[in-house]
Protein backbone atom coordinates (compact mmCIF):
# COMPACT_ATOMS: atom_id res chain seq x y z
CA UNK A 1 0.00 0.00 0.00
CA UNK A 2 1.59 3.56 -0.68
CA UNK A 3 -0.41 5.37 1.93
CA UNK A 4 -2.71 4.52 4.36
CA UNK A 5 -4.75 6.70 6.86
CA UNK A 6 -6.37 5.12 9.96
CA UNK A 7 -8.80 7.33 12.23
CA UNK A 8 -6.49 10.14 11.60
CA UNK A 9 -8.15 12.80 13.46
CA UNK A 10 -6.79 16.83 13.68
CA UNK A 11 -7.39 19.39 16.22
CA UNK A 12 -6.88 22.92 16.46
CA UNK A 13 -8.18 23.88 20.52
CA UNK A 14 -11.91 22.54 20.45
CA UNK A 15 -12.02 22.64 16.51
CA UNK A 16 -11.97 19.74 14.74
CA UNK A 17 -10.78 20.03 11.67
CA UNK A 18 -10.11 16.59 10.64
CA UNK A 19 -12.62 13.45 12.13
CA UNK A 20 -11.72 9.84 12.07
CA UNK A 21 -10.49 9.90 8.43
CA UNK A 22 -9.52 6.41 7.11
CA UNK A 23 -8.39 5.85 3.40
CA UNK A 24 -6.24 3.53 1.63
CA UNK A 25 -4.39 4.65 -1.37
CA UNK A 26 -2.72 1.81 -3.46
CA UNK A 27 1.06 2.42 -4.86
CA UNK A 28 1.49 3.89 -8.02
CA UNK A 29 -1.94 6.05 -8.09
CA UNK A 30 -3.13 9.49 -8.18
CA UNK A 31 -5.03 10.30 -5.30
CA UNK A 32 -6.79 13.75 -4.87
CA UNK A 33 -7.97 15.06 -2.21
CA UNK A 34 -10.91 18.08 -3.32
CA UNK A 35 -13.37 20.31 -1.00
CA UNK A 36 -14.63 23.51 -0.18
CA UNK A 37 -12.05 26.08 1.11
CA UNK A 38 -11.74 24.81 4.69
CA UNK A 39 -13.09 21.39 4.45
CA UNK A 40 -9.04 20.22 5.44
CA UNK A 41 -7.41 18.99 2.83
CA UNK A 42 -4.74 20.87 3.07
CA UNK A 43 -3.85 19.65 6.81
CA UNK A 44 -4.40 16.57 5.81
CA UNK A 45 -1.84 16.50 3.38
CA UNK A 46 0.49 18.73 5.75
CA UNK A 47 -0.39 15.59 8.13
CA UNK A 48 1.15 13.20 5.79
CA UNK A 49 4.00 15.35 5.04
CA UNK A 50 4.89 15.23 8.60
CA UNK A 51 4.98 19.23 8.59
CA UNK A 52 1.63 18.92 11.00
CA UNK A 53 1.23 16.41 13.99
CA UNK A 54 -1.81 14.08 14.26
CA UNK A 55 -4.12 14.00 16.95
CA UNK A 56 -5.05 10.67 16.60
CA UNK A 57 -4.72 7.66 14.33
CA UNK A 58 -2.35 6.33 12.13
CA UNK A 59 -0.36 7.10 8.90
CA UNK A 60 1.59 4.79 7.42
CA UNK A 61 4.14 5.05 4.36
CA UNK A 62 4.66 1.96 2.12
CA UNK A 63 3.86 -0.59 4.81
CA UNK A 64 6.27 1.75 7.54
CA UNK A 65 3.99 3.51 10.41
CA UNK A 66 5.50 7.40 10.27
CA UNK A 67 2.95 9.11 12.20
CA UNK A 68 5.96 9.70 14.47
CA UNK A 69 8.50 10.42 11.96
CA UNK A 70 10.38 13.47 11.04
CA UNK A 71 9.14 14.54 7.71
CA UNK A 72 12.75 14.52 6.48
CA UNK A 73 12.33 10.82 6.62
CA UNK A 74 9.38 10.06 5.84
CA UNK A 75 10.59 9.84 1.52
CA UNK A 76 7.48 12.46 0.81
CA UNK A 77 8.45 15.23 -1.42
CA UNK A 78 5.99 18.36 -1.30
CA UNK A 79 5.32 20.54 -4.13
CA UNK A 80 3.37 23.60 -2.78
CA UNK A 81 1.21 26.42 -4.45
CA UNK A 82 4.05 29.40 -4.31
CA UNK A 83 7.18 27.47 -5.52
CA UNK A 84 9.11 28.25 -2.39
CA UNK A 85 12.25 28.71 -5.11
CA UNK A 86 15.40 30.44 -3.64
CA UNK A 87 15.82 33.17 -6.01
CA UNK A 88 19.43 34.17 -5.60
CA UNK A 89 20.13 30.05 -6.64
CA UNK A 90 19.72 29.00 -10.50
CA UNK A 91 17.42 26.29 -11.41
CA UNK A 92 20.25 23.88 -11.27
CA UNK A 93 20.80 24.99 -7.67
CA UNK A 94 17.24 25.46 -6.53
CA UNK A 95 17.07 21.36 -8.09
CA UNK A 96 20.23 20.09 -6.47
CA UNK A 97 19.53 21.82 -3.31
CA UNK A 98 18.18 19.11 -1.36
CA UNK A 99 21.03 16.47 -2.53
CA UNK A 100 23.38 18.96 -1.83
CA UNK A 101 21.91 19.06 2.03
CA UNK A 102 22.29 15.67 1.89
CA UNK A 103 25.59 15.11 0.84
CA UNK A 104 25.38 13.25 -2.34
CA UNK A 105 28.07 12.59 -4.48
CA UNK A 106 28.81 15.38 -6.87
CA UNK A 107 28.41 13.09 -9.99
CA UNK A 108 25.04 11.38 -8.53
CA UNK A 109 23.62 15.50 -8.01
CA UNK A 110 24.57 16.23 -11.40
CA UNK A 111 22.89 12.89 -13.09
CA UNK A 112 19.59 13.23 -10.77
CA UNK A 113 19.64 17.12 -11.12
CA UNK A 114 20.08 16.71 -15.21
CA UNK A 115 17.62 14.03 -15.28
CA UNK A 116 14.71 15.83 -13.91
CA UNK A 117 15.52 18.66 -16.20
CA UNK A 118 15.28 16.33 -19.14
CA UNK A 119 11.96 15.04 -17.64
CA UNK A 120 10.43 18.45 -17.23
CA UNK A 121 12.13 20.03 -20.22
CA UNK A 122 14.16 22.31 -18.07
CA UNK A 123 17.64 21.71 -19.76
CA UNK A 124 18.14 25.13 -21.38
CA UNK A 125 17.30 26.87 -18.53
CA UNK A 126 19.42 25.06 -15.81
CA UNK A 127 21.73 28.09 -15.76
CA UNK A 128 18.92 30.78 -15.22
CA UNK A 129 18.02 32.58 -11.97
CA UNK A 130 13.85 32.08 -11.05
CA UNK A 131 12.92 35.56 -11.96
CA UNK A 132 13.87 34.65 -15.33
CA UNK A 133 11.17 32.01 -15.45
CA UNK A 134 7.87 32.22 -16.34
CA UNK A 135 5.43 30.86 -14.03
CA UNK A 136 4.63 27.31 -15.75
CA UNK A 137 8.88 27.10 -15.92
CA UNK A 138 9.27 28.13 -11.86
CA UNK A 139 6.06 25.23 -11.41
CA UNK A 140 7.95 22.94 -13.01
CA UNK A 141 11.27 23.65 -11.41
CA UNK A 142 9.67 23.23 -7.43
CA UNK A 143 8.28 19.82 -9.22
CA UNK A 144 11.66 19.02 -9.92
CA UNK A 145 13.55 19.65 -6.61
CA UNK A 146 10.78 16.45 -5.61
CA UNK A 147 11.69 14.66 -8.05
CA UNK A 148 15.19 14.56 -7.34
CA UNK A 149 14.49 13.48 -4.23
CA UNK A 150 13.45 9.64 -5.48
CA UNK A 151 10.81 10.27 -2.99
CA UNK A 152 7.90 7.14 -2.36
CA UNK A 153 5.13 9.83 -2.30
CA UNK A 154 4.79 12.77 -4.13
CA UNK A 155 2.59 15.13 -2.50
CA UNK A 156 1.04 18.50 -4.64
CA UNK A 157 -1.10 21.69 -2.34
CA UNK A 158 -3.15 23.35 -4.96
CA UNK A 159 0.21 23.59 -7.56
CA UNK A 160 -1.46 24.84 -9.90
CA UNK A 161 -3.86 27.98 -8.63
CA UNK A 162 -1.02 30.70 -9.57
CA UNK A 163 -1.16 29.96 -13.33
CA UNK A 164 -3.37 31.53 -15.75
CA UNK A 165 -5.98 29.17 -17.32
CA UNK A 166 -4.24 28.31 -20.36
CA UNK A 167 -1.42 27.44 -18.44
CA UNK A 168 -3.41 24.94 -15.88
CA UNK A 169 -4.99 22.94 -18.08
CA UNK A 170 -1.21 22.44 -19.94
CA UNK A 171 0.32 21.97 -16.76
CA UNK A 172 -2.80 19.44 -16.26
CA UNK A 173 -1.78 17.43 -19.04
CA UNK A 174 1.94 17.82 -18.06
CA UNK A 175 1.80 16.35 -14.24
CA UNK A 176 -0.75 13.22 -15.99
CA UNK A 177 2.23 11.97 -18.11
CA UNK A 178 4.45 12.75 -15.42
CA UNK A 179 2.51 10.16 -13.43
CA UNK A 180 2.84 7.98 -16.00
CA UNK A 181 6.45 8.19 -16.69
CA UNK A 182 7.53 7.77 -12.89
CA UNK A 183 4.79 5.87 -11.99
CA UNK A 184 4.98 7.54 -8.44
CA UNK A 185 2.28 7.75 -5.64
CA UNK A 186 0.94 11.19 -6.12
CA UNK A 187 -1.69 12.62 -3.78
CA UNK A 188 -2.88 15.86 -5.09
CA UNK A 189 -5.31 18.58 -3.02
CA UNK A 190 -7.14 21.12 -5.18
CA UNK A 191 -10.44 23.12 -4.75
CA UNK A 192 -11.38 22.33 -8.29
CA UNK A 193 -13.17 19.76 -9.02
CA UNK A 194 -12.46 19.86 -13.13
CA UNK A 195 -8.53 19.50 -12.09
CA UNK A 196 -9.99 16.30 -9.13
CA UNK A 197 -11.80 14.52 -12.06
CA UNK A 198 -9.00 14.80 -14.44
CA UNK A 199 -6.05 14.04 -13.02
CA UNK A 200 -7.07 11.59 -10.38
CA UNK A 201 -7.80 8.01 -10.20
CA UNK A 202 -8.64 7.96 -7.05
CA UNK A 203 -10.61 10.89 -5.50
CA UNK A 204 -11.48 12.06 -2.09
CA UNK A 205 -14.13 14.80 -1.58
CA UNK A 206 -14.12 16.03 2.16
CA UNK A 207 -16.29 18.20 3.52
CA UNK A 208 -16.26 19.74 7.03
CA UNK A 209 -13.27 17.16 7.87
CA UNK A 210 -15.11 14.01 6.77
CA UNK A 211 -14.54 11.83 4.02
CA UNK A 212 -17.57 12.30 2.06
CA UNK A 213 -17.01 9.48 -0.59
CA UNK A 214 -13.99 7.76 -2.16
CA UNK A 215 -13.52 6.50 -5.58
CA UNK A 216 -12.77 6.68 -9.32
CA UNK A 217 -14.19 9.97 -11.01
CA UNK A 218 -16.70 8.51 -12.96
CA UNK A 219 -18.00 6.52 -10.35
CA UNK A 220 -18.53 9.87 -8.06
CA UNK A 221 -20.06 11.44 -11.02
CA UNK A 222 -22.44 8.60 -11.90
CA UNK A 223 -23.15 7.01 -8.64
CA UNK A 224 -22.35 10.05 -5.65
CA UNK A 225 -23.75 9.04 -1.93
CA UNK A 226 -24.90 12.16 -1.12
CA UNK A 227 -26.08 15.56 -2.28
CA UNK A 228 -22.78 17.71 -1.57
CA UNK A 229 -20.70 15.61 -3.74
CA UNK A 230 -23.59 15.12 -6.41
CA UNK A 231 -23.44 19.36 -6.06
CA UNK A 232 -20.09 19.01 -6.22
CA UNK A 233 -18.69 17.06 -8.90
CA UNK A 234 -19.53 17.95 -12.01
CA UNK A 235 -20.50 21.43 -14.00
CA UNK A 236 -22.54 22.85 -14.23
CA UNK A 237 -23.97 21.17 -11.29
CA UNK A 238 -26.59 18.74 -10.65
CA UNK A 239 -30.05 20.67 -10.78
CA UNK A 240 -31.74 20.27 -7.35
CA UNK A 241 -35.81 19.69 -7.12
CA UNK A 242 -38.22 19.25 -3.64
CA UNK A 243 -40.47 16.43 -4.13
CA UNK A 244 -42.74 14.20 -2.25
CA UNK A 245 -43.13 10.57 -3.14
CA UNK A 246 -47.04 10.24 -4.64
CA UNK A 247 -46.92 6.67 -5.51
CA UNK A 248 -44.81 3.33 -5.45
CA UNK A 249 -45.02 0.52 -7.51
CA UNK A 250 -42.04 -1.92 -6.84
CA UNK A 251 -38.77 -0.44 -8.05
CA UNK A 252 -40.33 2.25 -9.37
CA UNK A 253 -41.81 5.73 -7.82
CA UNK A 254 -43.86 8.26 -8.40
CA UNK A 255 -41.91 11.83 -7.54
CA UNK A 256 -44.51 14.99 -7.63
CA UNK A 257 -42.63 18.28 -7.41
CA UNK A 258 -43.28 21.02 -4.87
CA UNK A 259 -45.86 23.47 -6.72
CA UNK A 260 -46.24 21.58 -9.60
CA UNK A 261 -48.61 19.14 -11.64
CA UNK A 262 -45.53 17.15 -12.64
CA UNK A 263 -44.00 14.37 -12.06
CA UNK A 264 -40.53 12.50 -12.74
CA UNK A 265 -40.32 8.67 -11.71
CA UNK A 266 -37.36 6.59 -10.43
CA UNK A 267 -36.27 3.98 -9.56
CA UNK A 268 -35.65 2.79 -5.96
CA UNK A 269 -34.90 -0.41 -4.39
CA UNK A 270 -34.49 0.54 -0.56
CA UNK A 271 -36.57 1.75 2.13
CA UNK A 272 -39.14 4.92 0.67
CA UNK A 273 -42.25 5.50 1.84
CA UNK A 274 -45.40 7.24 0.26
CA UNK A 275 -45.73 11.14 1.21
CA UNK A 276 -41.95 11.05 1.91
CA UNK A 277 -40.52 14.54 1.07
CA UNK A 278 -36.87 13.96 -0.58
CA UNK A 279 -34.97 15.71 -3.41
CA UNK A 280 -34.34 14.50 -6.76
CA UNK A 281 -31.32 15.67 -8.85
CA UNK A 282 -30.74 15.78 -12.48
CA UNK A 283 -27.82 16.32 -14.15
CA UNK A 284 -28.19 19.14 -17.06
CA UNK A 285 -27.03 16.72 -19.97
CA UNK A 286 -29.63 14.25 -18.47
CA UNK A 287 -32.97 16.44 -19.49
CA UNK A 288 -34.73 15.83 -22.55
CA UNK A 289 -36.26 18.67 -24.11
CA UNK A 290 -40.01 18.00 -26.04
CA UNK A 291 -43.10 16.14 -25.32
CA UNK A 292 -44.47 15.90 -22.20
CA UNK A 293 -42.40 16.93 -19.41
CA UNK A 294 -41.80 19.95 -16.54
CA UNK A 295 -42.38 23.30 -17.81
CA UNK A 296 -39.74 25.59 -17.87
CA UNK A 297 -39.08 29.48 -19.36
CA UNK A 298 -35.44 29.68 -20.90
CA UNK A 299 -34.14 32.95 -19.77
CA UNK A 300 -30.75 32.75 -21.42
CA UNK A 301 -29.05 30.28 -23.40
CA UNK A 302 -25.39 30.24 -23.76
CA UNK A 303 -24.33 29.11 -27.46
CA UNK A 304 -21.12 27.70 -27.54
CA UNK A 305 -21.29 25.81 -31.00
CA UNK A 306 -21.10 22.39 -30.18
CA UNK A 307 -22.81 22.48 -26.52
CA UNK A 308 -25.14 25.11 -25.24
CA UNK A 309 -26.68 25.66 -21.76
CA UNK A 310 -30.09 26.56 -21.15
CA UNK A 311 -30.92 28.86 -17.78
CA UNK A 312 -34.24 28.62 -17.13
CA UNK A 313 -37.01 28.76 -14.31
CA UNK A 314 -39.98 26.38 -13.20
CA UNK A 315 -43.46 28.10 -12.71
CA UNK A 316 -42.71 27.93 -8.61
CA UNK A 317 -39.13 30.41 -9.66
CA UNK A 318 -36.34 27.26 -9.33
CA UNK A 319 -34.03 28.01 -11.33
CA UNK A 320 -32.33 24.75 -13.91
CA UNK A 321 -29.58 24.27 -15.73
CA UNK A 322 -29.57 22.31 -19.10
CA UNK A 323 -27.27 21.14 -21.35
CA UNK A 324 -27.66 20.13 -24.98
CA UNK A 325 -25.88 19.00 -27.30
CA UNK A 326 -25.26 19.93 -31.22
CA UNK A 327 -28.89 21.71 -31.34
CA UNK A 328 -28.78 25.12 -32.20
CA UNK A 329 -32.60 26.52 -32.58
CA UNK A 330 -32.45 29.40 -30.10
CA UNK A 331 -34.84 28.66 -27.20
CA UNK A 332 -34.42 32.03 -25.23
CA UNK A 333 -37.64 33.16 -23.99
CA UNK A 334 -39.01 30.05 -24.91
CA UNK A 335 -41.21 27.87 -22.72
CA UNK A 336 -40.19 24.00 -23.24
CA UNK A 337 -41.00 20.85 -21.36
CA UNK A 338 -38.22 18.91 -19.68
CA UNK A 339 -38.16 15.61 -18.84
CA UNK A 340 -35.40 12.81 -17.87
CA UNK A 341 -35.25 9.00 -17.79
CA UNK A 342 -35.70 7.36 -14.66
CA UNK A 343 -31.99 5.83 -14.41
CA UNK A 344 -30.81 9.64 -14.37
CA UNK A 345 -33.37 10.96 -11.09
CA UNK A 346 -31.07 10.48 -8.25
CA UNK A 347 -32.98 10.73 -4.95
CA UNK A 348 -31.83 12.28 -1.83
CA UNK A 349 -33.38 12.19 1.37
CA UNK A 350 -33.79 15.38 4.23
CA UNK A 351 -30.44 14.64 5.21
CA UNK A 352 -29.05 14.52 1.98
CA UNK A 353 -28.16 11.19 1.71
CA UNK A 354 -28.51 9.25 -1.48
CA UNK A 355 -31.67 6.76 -1.49
CA UNK A 356 -31.39 3.85 -4.29
P1 LIG B 1 -8.20 25.99 1.66
O1 LIG B 1 -8.56 25.44 0.30
O2 LIG B 1 -8.89 27.29 1.95
O3 LIG B 1 -6.73 26.00 1.93
P2 LIG B 1 -8.44 23.57 3.18
O4 LIG B 1 -9.54 22.64 2.87
O5 LIG B 1 -7.11 23.22 2.69
O6 LIG B 1 -8.86 25.00 2.72
P3 LIG B 1 -7.24 23.60 5.78
O7 LIG B 1 -6.21 24.60 5.45
O8 LIG B 1 -6.82 22.18 5.87
O9 LIG B 1 -8.45 23.71 4.74
O10 LIG B 1 -7.95 24.01 7.13
C1 LIG B 1 -9.02 23.26 7.67
C2 LIG B 1 -9.63 24.01 8.82
O11 LIG B 1 -8.70 24.07 9.91
C3 LIG B 1 -9.98 25.45 8.50
O12 LIG B 1 -11.21 25.75 9.09
C4 LIG B 1 -8.86 26.25 9.10
O13 LIG B 1 -9.32 27.52 9.50
C5 LIG B 1 -8.45 25.40 10.27
N1 LIG B 1 -7.01 25.55 10.57
C6 LIG B 1 -5.99 25.21 9.75
N2 LIG B 1 -4.80 25.43 10.32
C7 LIG B 1 -5.06 25.94 11.55
C8 LIG B 1 -4.25 26.37 12.64
N3 LIG B 1 -2.89 26.34 12.60
N4 LIG B 1 -4.88 26.85 13.74
C9 LIG B 1 -6.24 26.88 13.80
N5 LIG B 1 -7.05 26.47 12.83
C10 LIG B 1 -6.49 26.02 11.70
Amino acid sequence: MGVRLTNVAKTFGSFHALRDVSMEIPTGSFAVFVGPSGCGKSTLLRMIAGLEETSGGEIVIDDRDVTAVEPAERQVAMVFQNYALYPHLSVFENMAFSLRLARRPKEEVNRRVQEAARILQLGEHLPKKPSQLSGGQRQRVAIGRAIVRQPKVFLFDEPLSNLDAELRVQMRLELTRLHRQLGATMIYVTHDQVEAMTLADLIFVLKGGVVQQAGAPLALYDDPDNRFVAGFIGSPSMNFLPTVIAAREGHRVTLQLEGSEHAFTADLSGQAAVGQAVEIGVRPEHFRIGGAGLPVQVEVAEELGDVSYLYARTASGREIVVQRQGSRDRLDGQTVQLSAEPRHVLVFDGEGRRLR
